[in-house]
This record gives structure tokens, sequence and C-alpha cells, in this order.
């Protein structure tokens, strides 16, 4: 599933390729992609006549910007854009084709069929879901170590599945979650209240830099994700505990481990990231 780096990817090529065109006509073929409004028909004309000015990002949703209305889309597992001569060939499991014009679609692919699609007036996108319960952008200033930890430190859970909740801090997925804990030095299933003052500090600079590093190089190519133009990432080749199953830690050389945690693969170092050490800490400093 593509997370923070790799949506914000497709943002910043999407705009390249859309920003300034004008929506001739949409061809909504799977209805269910539509959440809202309930009638898919109704999205379509909604759209005709509107100009796309801008495309932001909250989270894991695009927000693309017209005049006068706000088109939200979650990729989900497998979505992505491409844009294409309105001639060419509709490519199977395109759901959704944007018709421009200029001649030239924006078209929507997703072979899993999990994606979603909400349109609303200007501003309103904030006030519902799927937006309104969205929480903290970790690349933004508002994201300081103070707020990280006073949202999380009390909560009855694990480390892990609290970073993987939108409704703490939007963009944390399952490869950038194990990333910034490896550098952070944390076990996956330490409880937040056990984590020393160094260790929140570690944990939030690690979201951070694991974060930008990857929108740097253009989000991970993991599977079949690849950005609005159809290129793939880079991030995955600096992935250094997520898919290295049983490989050397780069840090210490033992073997990266894979287990489940809240039902999610979950990759660490036994070494680096030990549960009993932090508990250990945690009862040294009370
Ligand atoms: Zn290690």
């Amino acid at each position: 599933m593509p997370e923070l780096p790799e949506v914000e990817t497709v943002r910043r090529t999407l705009i390249e390729l859309v920003a300034g065109k004008k929506i001739a006509s949409v061809t909504v073929r799977l209805p269910r992609i539509i959440q809202k409004p309930a009638d898919p028909a109704q999205f379509a004309d909604a759209l005709v006549g509107h100009t796309i000015q801008t495309v932001e990002r909250r989270g894991k949703f695009l927000r693309i910007v017209l005049d006068g209305l706000v088109l939200v889309s979650h990729l989900r597992m497998e979505g992505r854009y491409g844009v294409y001569p309105s001639e060419e060939d509709v490519e199977l499991h395109t759901h959704v084709l944007f018709h421009f014009e200029d001649g030239t679609d924006l078209r929507y692919k997703d072979v899993r069929q999990f994606g979603t699609m909400h349109l609303f007036a200007p501003g309103d996108e904030f006030t519902q879901p799927p937006l309104s319960k969205l929480g903290l952008e970790p690349l933004e200033e508002g994201f300081t170590l103070k707020e990280l930890r006073s949202r999380l430190e009390r909560r009855k859970s694990r480390i892990k599945p609290l970073l993987l909740n939108q409704e703490h801090i939007v963009g944390l997925g399952n490869i950038y979650v194990d990333e910034a804990l490896f550098q952070a030095r944390i076990h996956p299933e330490r409880s937040p209240e056990s984590l020393t003052g160094a260790e929140w500090s570690r944990l939030h600079e690690a979201i951070v830099s694991t974060l930008q590093k990857a929108v740097d190089a253009g989000g991970s190519s993991i599977k079949s994700y690849v950005n609005g133009q159809g290129e793939m990432g880079m991030f995955q080749h600096q992935l250094l505990v997520y898919g290295h199953k049983d490989e050397p830690c780069p840090t210490c050389g033992s073997a990266i481990h894979k287990t489940l945690v809240g039902g999610r693969g979950t990759h660490f170092c036994p070494a680096c990231q030990s549960l009993k050490a932090g508990r250990k800490m945690a009862k040294a400093a009370e």
C-alpha cells in the first residue's frame, strides 16, 4: 500500500500532468469506487466543466482541487493514475476516466478495486469522513516531539499499531513504521508508557528523517507501486529492515526477524530492538 512518501510522489507528478485541465466528461466503469455522492452519475455530472487547479495531500489521501469542487482520492492497495491520449485503448482494470477538453484523459486503474473517491464543496472535505478524523502530518511544523509524546504516551497499545493508526499520525504504513522503529532502536511491541525520554526523542527524529528521505527518493517501489507518471520510486534500496528477513542487521549483524504485530508482518533486529532491554531501561528511569 502506498504510504506518505509514495502518495506525495504521486501528488507531485500529477500536478505536472493535470493542473489547468478542464473536464469535458467523466466515465465511471466501477461504481463502488465512488463513495460520495452515492450516485456515480451525479459524481460524473458534477465534475463537467470544472478545471483542476492543483493536487494536494492529506495523510495518504490525494486532494484534487478544482474550481469549486474537491475530489478526495485514496489509492488503497494498488490504485494508480495515468494520463493518456483519449483515443488510446483503455487498459484492463481502469475504473474511472476523466476526459479533458484537450483530448487527454486522466485514468484511474486499480487491480484490487479498494480505492475510493469522495467529492466535496471546497472546505467541506475537512469536516467529514474520510479526512475529518486524521491526525498530525509528520512532515509539517506541528509535528513536534512534545505533540507526538502527548498523543501516544498514555495509550493502552503497543507502539507499532499506534503509529499505524491514522487518527494519531498520518501517512505511516507498515514499511515506514518498521524502518522508523529500527532507526530509533525500539521494539515494535513496546508499550508507549515504557518508552524513555531519549527513546521518544529518537522515535520523533526517526519518523521525520525516514519519511523525508523516502520523499526525496520518490518513494519505494514495492509490488506494483509506481508514481503518477509510471516511474518507480527508488527508496526500496535504502530500506534497512523491511523485506530483509534473515539478512544481517546493518548495525550489529544479527539476523533480522520477521513476526506478526497486530496482524501485520513486522521486521526488526532482536538485538538492536530488544523488548527486554526496553523494559529494564524503563524501570531504571522510574
Ligand atoms: Zn541489530
